[in-house]
Order: structure tokens, then sequence, then C-alpha cells
């Protein structure tokens, strides 16, 4: 079967919800993905960064193997052997005293609006089914209803109402914006410490620590989403500590697993996360054995291998080469480690064209909105292999 009887396949049978390239993956190792005719290809997009550690790390397809042979789920019903060896690590890795599993990022961000709310009503004493929770315009945090109604793109949202109320949604990357809209009520503030979905939108200097310091004076609790900038993506095990944050709750997701099984977890110290009673929460799947030992071996990869301090390096080589490249349709190059972001003009007539065209030139990268490329390849990949790429995306960039 070719290219086109795949995309065919997927367009009759498949719901509509996505308008990916026209390139159909079979295969992919380390920064590389080979599709059904052979081509190869520099992963740009890493799965949004779920791939931070290169596809198939073959440390992690070892654990994921071995722990498939042996047990897959139990459920919370009963104790499985890796769960326990996994909070012990993530606790040293990063930390928290605590932490809550769960699969995807947006049940994670459930998990922790669900957790700000229960600390709100138990143990700063807002008035029950009163918390508010401040958010960012521009924000992203997952697909849920709950999630998109706090979301302040329209289309995400327009048709799915009725929407879940008790979220405030202020100007991101102002942290005055936020200490106005605190009110008795406020329960905590969520934000991604850079704005992925939004376009690599990387708020002013001091913003975070600002915030952190703002939630402290109010007893609200911070909540950093870091789903998508968290495990080295951005040069640092999370993006907060650029500015030597450390939020009331940590969110992670995308690389926990290494892009192997869907792995989430909140993280928090013993005083928030504690306030979960038996039956408040869970999830079937969630901190299941074989998912707990995929995520140990992709953290165990991630520290080993040094990535973000890899995502450090060669994301600010990566980044000077694009912003040097002279194009007529660039108007920004930003991003922290390997998650760049190049805005092009408006009339540049969108990133969509340029990304089909790096794709022609085997790399794949995706348009965020409609102005914007991002590049976030695998933290695995070398000098080399940027220098290697380099040339096709300066031909790309200067298109007509
Ligand atoms: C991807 C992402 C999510 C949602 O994760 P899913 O696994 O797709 O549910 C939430 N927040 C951020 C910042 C993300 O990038």
């Amino acid at each position: 079967m070719k290219t086109q009887d795949f995309v065919q396949l997927e367009e009759k049978y498949g719901a509509h919800n996505y308008h990916p390239l026209d390139v159909v993956i079979e295969k992919g190792e380390g920064v590389w993905v080979y599709d059904v005719e052979g081509k190869k290809y520099l992963d740009c997009l890493s799965a949004y960064s779920a791939i931070n550690q290169g596809h198939v790390h073959p440390k992690i397809l070892a654990a994921l193997q071995e722990q498939a042979a042996k047990l897959t789920l139990t459920s919370r019903a009963f104790r499985n052997n890796q769960l326990p060896l996994l909070y012990q690590e993530l606790a040293e890795i990063t930390g928290y005293e605590m932490s809550l599993p769960m699969n995807s990022g947006a049940e994670a961000v459930e998990t922790a609006i669900k957790l700000a709310r229960k600390w709100a009503y138990r143990v700063k004493g807002v008035k029950r089914h009163n918390a508010e929770i401040i958010v960012a315009d521009g924000n992203f945090h997952g697909r849920t209803i709950t999630i998109i109604s706090f979301s302040s793109e329209k289309f995400y949202k327009d048709d799915f109402g009725p929407l879940t109320p008790g979220f405030i949604s202020v100007k991101y990357g102002d942290a005055e914006a936020i200490d106005k809209a605190i009110t008795p009520n406020t329960a905590a503030v969520m934000l991604e410490p850079i704005q992925g979905e939004a376009g690599v939108i990387i708020p002013p200097k001091g913003y975070l620590a600002r915030v952190a310091e703002i939630c402290k004076e109010n007893n609200v609790l911070f909540v950093a989403d870091e789903i998508q900038t968290g495990l080295g993506r951005t040069g640092k095990l999370f993006a907060s500590q650029h500015e030597n944050v450390r939020p009331d709750m940590t969110i992670v997701g995308k690389a926990l697993s290494g892009g192997f099984y869907p792995v989430s977890a909140v993280l928090a110290d013993e005083p928030v996360m504690g306030l979960f009673q038996p039956g408040e929460h869970g999830s079937t799947f969630g901190g299941n054995p074989l998912g707990a030992a995929v995520a140990r071996a992709a953290l165990k990869v991630l520290i080993e291998e040094n990535l973000a301090e890899n995502a450090d390096k060669l994301g600010t080589y990566f980044m000077e080469q694009l912003a040097e490249i002279p194009s007529l349709h660039v108007k920004e190059v930003r991003g922290k480690g390997l998650l760049i972001g190049v805005e092009l003009k408006p009339e540049a007539k969108g990133a969509r064209r340029f990304c089909e065209a790096l794709q022609d030139r085997g790399i794949l990268a995706k348009e965020t909105h409609e102005h914007i490329i991002r590049f976030a390849p695998p933290l695995v990949i070398t000098k080399e292999i940027i220098d290697e790429a380099l040339p096709k995306i300066r031909e790309v960039l200067n298109m007509a």
C-alpha cells in the first residue's frame, strides 16, 4: 500500500479531528522516522515533545518488553511492584514529595484541578463550589470539556457547551493581571511556563517568579503545566527552573514515557497531594505496572544521557543558526532549549506550505496556528544533524 491508500482509508473511516501532513510513518529510530515509501525524515515535532528520548529508544523498549511479558495491569485495587519505585524515583528526580499517576496529559490536568479545588475547600476555607482558578489567555491544557471551558480558542469550545464554570482567564505574561484577578475564592493559578500550542510564546523575564510570589502572598496554589515544556525540553528538567520557581504542583506527561505509552502525573508535596482520600479520584490504567516500568526507564534515559543539557546546548545553537537565516518571510525566531518557534509574517501566506516544503526535503515540522513553524526535535539530536538540516530549512524559508 502506498501513502495515498492509507490517506484515503483514514479520510473515509476515521474522524476528521486532525489535519495531518500526508506522510504515513511506519518506523522510527532516534531523531529519524521512515514513511511507507521508505523515505527518511528528521522529526522536528517529536509528537509534541513526547519523544524527547528519541523514537523507540532501545532501553525504554527493553523495559516495555520485559514488563509486558510479566505483568501489565492490576488496577489500583491491588498493588504492583513497579509503581512504588516510580513514585520514589520521581520524588528523587523532581524534588516533589509525592505524585499521582494518570495516563493522558488532560487527565493529569483534570487531576490538578480537582486537587486545587479540594485544597481551597479543605485548607484555605473557600465556600464549597465557589473556588476559582486563574488561567492565561492562549492556554492549551488538553481537550476535555472542563479544560476547553477555559480555552480562549473559540473553535475548541463553541460547539461543546455547556461549559464548566470556575475559571478566569487573564493576559499571559502579565503578572499584575493575575494579582488583580485574585479574590478570596481563588484556589490556584495554572500556567504553562512557555505556551507551546499557542506558538512557543515566551513570557517576559521574571514573569513566573513574580507569579509564584503573588501566589504565595495571597495563599493561592501555583500550578505549572509542564506536559510539553518539562522533562528536559527547554534545557532544564522543568522550564519553571529557569526562574528558580518551584510550583506547588507540576503536571507532567508526554515524554514521561518517551512516547511508548500514555503516562502522566501530578507532582506535589504532602500538604497538597495528601488531601486525596481513597475513592475520590482514580483511573483503571493510571499507575499500571507497564506504564510505571516504561516511565522509570524513560526518566533514567533522560538523566543518563544528559538530555536537558543537550537541549540547552543544541537549542541555543539551532536557534542562533535559524535566526541568522536571511528571509523575507520570517518575523521572529524564539524559543528555549529545543522548543523553538519560527513566526512568519502574515504576508508569507501561512506556515502550512512551508511545512509541506520541509516535508519534501525530509524534515517533518508542523505549523502551529497559522503563521508559526515549531522546531522541536528529539533531545538526542546532534550538532551534525542540525547542520545537515539547516541548508534545507534555509532554502524553504526563502521560497517565493
Ligand atoms: C499535550 C498537552 C496537554 C494534553 O496532553 P494529552 O496527553 O494530549 O491529553 C496538556 N497541556 C500541555 C501544555 C500540552 O502540551
